[in-house]
Order: structure tokens, then C-alpha cells, then sequence
């Protein structure tokens, strides 16, 4: 796959093959959107790009030995065949680095061995490319190591920082990436990309349920984590005990609740014309038959917040416990 065959982004993509054309390439970006949208897919199709042997940057460091030239265009595409670009795709090549959290953190030690990994020129493409997934997820000695970097940046690098959720990062960090906005998709695009995975009747309550992030529908069956998210609204309604396993569970949940706000408020104001998950409309009528709107929209910001502050490690029992107090308190009569 290449840069122009990422569906659903075409202002992001427009504006990385407009920088490769220009020969103006940053030192470091951050790709901003929610998370499902093809953030990290575009990141790796802008590495190859960068290091193709059949496009980019022509003019600098070229092997032509391996060239194919099936990249006619010109248009600073990545051609998918050359080895620089398999390289990249299979992830072993040794110009391109791909970090994630573990265990919900990027620590120090991970920033320092992007560090290390920038402190060599390029072995054999034309540049470096670091992609940090998650990049909120840097607690805050990683960000000021981190910081360094961006300050300095060595020459022939590229960084990307990935983020659903840049207003975490530290202002430093923000300001001195260039930022490349992804948004939802529409249903079309939605429909292409689900189309490989899913027929008739399911593709079109996959497209619904994935609310524009295709991606999360590719990585959880979507009925079956909303039925999930729902045996456990009902526990927290009944008071009953901690269900979430893991701090995963607590990420899922609150993905779920969103949407599922979206549709009670959504009852309210127009009907269930206008709701996803039209399947539940008995349940979710009978859930906000007696709430105010006003109520359903308080209970929807707060959950955000808590949402929001997940990434602060907070304790898991403590947040059941004050999430279904909030709910209990707000949607029972
Ligand atoms: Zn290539």
C-alpha cells in the first residue's frame, strides 16, 4: 500500500506528498485524530515514502541498483515493491523505528533508545524514521528526554509522534512538531475499508457501530464489545462489584460509553431516527425514560473527563465505584 491508497484522510495525504514534492520535510510531526482512522497507517506509508528507492526525494543519496521505476508518477509516492519499501512494511528496516507504550508508559529508557537509534547517520535510506505511537502515553521524565530531541534534531530524521489526545502532551512537545490532522470517516469511506472484512447485512451495522474508526472495528468485533460494555452498565446500575479485568477493560468501557451517551441523548432530542445502536432502542428508551436531557449531557461530560483522565493510571475499583455512583444517581428512578 502506498500514501494515495489510504482511505478516508485525503487532507492529511494531500499535505505529506505536497511536503515530499517541496523537499519540505519536517523534523518531527504529530498526527492527531481519534484513535481507528489511519493515523498509524499513514505514518508507515509516509516512512516508506521518505525512503523509497522509486520516489521521494530523488535527488539525494538514491540506490538505483534496486530500482524498479514502477512509480512512473513522480508524485513522491512510496512504489510498494522496492526493497526499502518491503523492508519497512515487514518492519526490519534498519532506518525505521516503531515505539509503543508498554504497559500503558513510554518510559525513559524507550526515549533514550530513540536517542541512540538518531545519533547515526542513516544506514541505508535517505532518513530515519521514528514513529511513536500512543505518544501521550510518555510520562513526564520520557517528555523532557524527549524534548531534547525535538530541540536538536539530527539531521536526516524524522519523527512522528501519534496521538488521540495531544492537549496531554506538554505544550514544549506540541509547539515544536508540525501538526497533521486525521478526522472520522465518512460511511462511504468506511464502507471500503470494512468492505474486506465484512458482507451484507454485518457490513452495514460494522460501518454504523464504527462511527468513522474503521480501525477499532477491525480490532474488536463491535457488537460484541457493545454487549460487553452494556452487561456491564447494568452490574454498575445493580451496585454490583469491580468488573473490569485489566486497565484495557477500563479504556473499552469508556470508548463504549460514549457512544452509547451519544444515542440516549440522541432519544431525547429527536427520536430513535437518529440513534446507532437502533437494536437497543427498547433498552435505552427504558434507561432515560424518566431522565432530563440536561442530566443525560451531565452524565456524558463527566464520563469524558473521567475518560480523560485514564491516562493518569487511575486506580480501577475507585473509578467503577465512582463511575457507577454517577450513573446510579443519574439515570435511576
Ligand atoms: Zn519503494
Amino acid at each position: 500500500m502506498s500514501l494515495k491508497k489510504v482511505i478516508g484522510q485525503p487532507k492529511a495525504i494531500a499535505m505529506l506528498l505536497g511536503m515530499i514534492q517541496r523537499h519540505r520535510i519536517a523534523s518531527s510531526y504529530l498526527f492527531c485524530g481519534e484513535p481507528g482512522i489511519g493515523k498509524k497507517l499513514t505514518a508507515i506509508h509516509f516512512a516508506k515514502a521518505l525512503n523509497c528507492l522509486n520516489a521521494g526525494d530523488r535527488a539525494q543519496g538514491r540506490k538505483d541498483a534496486e530500482a524498479t521505476n514502477e512509480n512512473e508518477s513522480g508524485d513522491g509516492d512510496a512504489c510498494d515493491v522496492c526493497t526499502s519499501c518491503t523492508k519497512i512494511d515487514a518492519g526490519i528496516h534498519p532506518d525505521f523505528l516503531m515505539v509503543e507504550p508498554e504497559d500503558r508508559i513510554i518510559k525513559i529508557d524507550e526515549i533514550r533508545m530513540i536517542e541512540e537509534a538518531l545519533s547515526y547517520k542513516p544506514f541505508e535510506g535517505r532518513r530515519k524514521v521514528i514513529i511513536i505511537d500512543e505518544a501521550e502515553s510518555m510520562n513526564i521524565s520520557a517528555a523532557n528526554a524527549f524534548l531534547k530531541t525535538l530541540e536538536e534534531p539530527p539531521a536526516d530524521s524524522v519523527v512522528i509522534l501519534i496521538t488521540a489526545r495531544p492537549g496531554v502532551l506538554p505544550d514544549t512537545v506540541r509547539s515544536r512538531c508540525s501538526r497533521i490532522n486525521f478526522y472520522p470517516l465518512s460511511d462511504d469511506s468506511c464502507r471500503q475499508v470494512l468492505a474486506g472484512r465484512y458482507a451484507g447485512g454485518d457490513l452495514a451495522l460494522a460501518v454504523t457501530l464504527s462511527m468513522g474508526r474503521p480501525g477499532s472495528a477491525h480490532t474488536n468485533d463491535l457488537r460484541e464489545e457493545r454487549d460487553w460494555f452494556i452487561d456491564h452498565l447494568k452490574n454498575m446500575l445493580k451496585a454490583g462489584k469491580d468488573g473490569w479485568t485489566s486497565r484495557e477493560d477500563m479504556d473499552r468501557w469508556f470508548d463504549q460509553a460514549v457512544i452509547i451517551f451519544r444515542d440516549l441523548a440522541a432519544l431525547k432530542i429527536t427520536g430513535a431516527s437518529q440513534i446507532i445502536n437502533i437494536d437497543l432502542q427498547d433498552y435505552l428508551s427504558e434507561l432515560s425514560k424518566s431522565v432530563d436531557l440536561n442530566v443525560i449531557i451531565d452524565l456524558y461530560q463527566e464520563l469524558n473527563l473521567v475518560q480523560g483522565q485514564l491516562v493518569y493510571n487511575l486506580n480501577k475499583s475507585i473509578t467503577w465505584n465512582y463511575t457507577a455512583s454517577l450513573l446510579r444517581k443519574g439515570l435511576s428512578h
